[in-house]
């Protein structure tokens, strides 16, 4: 089942020039399809300003499109009677995990969402246990989350909205500001959460080695998508990637240059072992 259906979104900010008349409007999302069937781990790829973040915000119905649909779990985010169940069904993690905190204990910080939405103290206590062992921050429950890293509070973060038993969530950016232990804690529990628990996840991001992962992935530039597919399917076309000022991963660049210079290999190149493997077949290194 689909859990994220957007259909045809056209999406544009509203302006005013200085004698107050609408302007002309730009549109930030301009036919944009993007889908997510439960248990999927999607990745938005883009560079700044391509739409991601206006995609995010589609999401959770904290925007509506102009045009076009977005289906959550089957409820249209343009009708505002579904609006709570939508944020409950797809919860939203932001770039900078400072602006999320509210509370001065991480325990009370992560029974804060469950506690708004009215469920009961005893159920509570087990949402935010079980919630904290999943991003493995169970041990800091008692700490003040003013105190930790970067990436200890954007799994707290993700632990807030996991309390609140979402089918899917949303990260925008989430580790833009993490150090790279951070980054890895973070993507492990993302995909953690899907395996084990088949919690959706759709991650957005200009990394380029945190999208390897994914089950399928999004390329936006200029409020488009322009191209989608697979991993190995994205990163087979290393100069249209490079056309639209995006990196591929390291491996496939390097894979990539050898094809160029006369290797046999296949294109989509993901990891350091896959391209072993190619090479192997060449009989460029020797079996072991
Ligand atoms: P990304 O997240 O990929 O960097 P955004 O969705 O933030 O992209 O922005 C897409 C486009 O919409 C950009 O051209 C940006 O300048 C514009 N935009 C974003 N937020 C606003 C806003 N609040 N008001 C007007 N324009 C905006
Ligand atoms: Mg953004």
């Amino acid at each position: 089942m689909s859990i994220v259906e957007a259909k045809n979104v056209k999406y544009a900010y509203k302006s005013k020039d200085e004698d107050g008349k609408e302007k002309e409007p730009v549109f930030a999302l301009d036919d944009v399809s993007i889908d997510a069937l439960e248990g999927e781990f999607i990745a938005i790829l883009g560079h700044n300003g391509s739409g991601k973040s206006t995609f995010a915000k589609q999401l959770n119905a904290l925007l509506v499109p102009d045009e076009g649909t977005v289906f959550i779990a089957g409820m249209d985010t343009s009708e505002d009677e579904h609006t709570l169940e939508i944020r409950k069904t797809a919860g939203m993690v932001f770039q900078n995990p400072d602006n999320q905190m509210v509370a001065s204990v991480v325990e009370e910080e992560v029974g804060f969402g469950p506690e708004n939405i009215g469920v009961p103290t005893d159920e509570i206590w087990e949402r935010v246990e079980n919630a904290l062992n999943a991003v493995g921050m169970y041990a800091y429950r008692e700490s003040n989350p003013s105190r930790l890293s970067g990436g200890q509070k954007q799994r707290v973060a993700i632990a807030g909205i996991l309390a609140m038993l979402p089918k899917c969530i949303v990260l925008d950016e989430p580790t833009a500001m993490l150090d790279p232990k951070g980054r890895r804690d973070v993507l492990e529990v993302l995909h953690r959460l899907c395996d084990e628990q088949g919690v959706t996840i759709i991650l957005i991001t200009h990394n380029m080695e945190e999208v390897i992962g994914a089950d399928r992935i999004f390329v936006m530039d200029k409020g488009k998508v322009v191209i989608s597919g697979t991993p190995a399917e994205i990163f087979s076309n290393v100069e249209e990637m490079q056309r639209l000022r995006l990196d591929v991963p390291e491996v496939t660049k390097l894979a990539h240059e050898l094809k160029n210079r006369g290797i046999k290999l296949r294109d989509g190149i993901l990891t350091a072992q896959e391209l072993v493997e190619e090479l192997k077949g060449c009989n460029i290194i020797a079996q072991q």
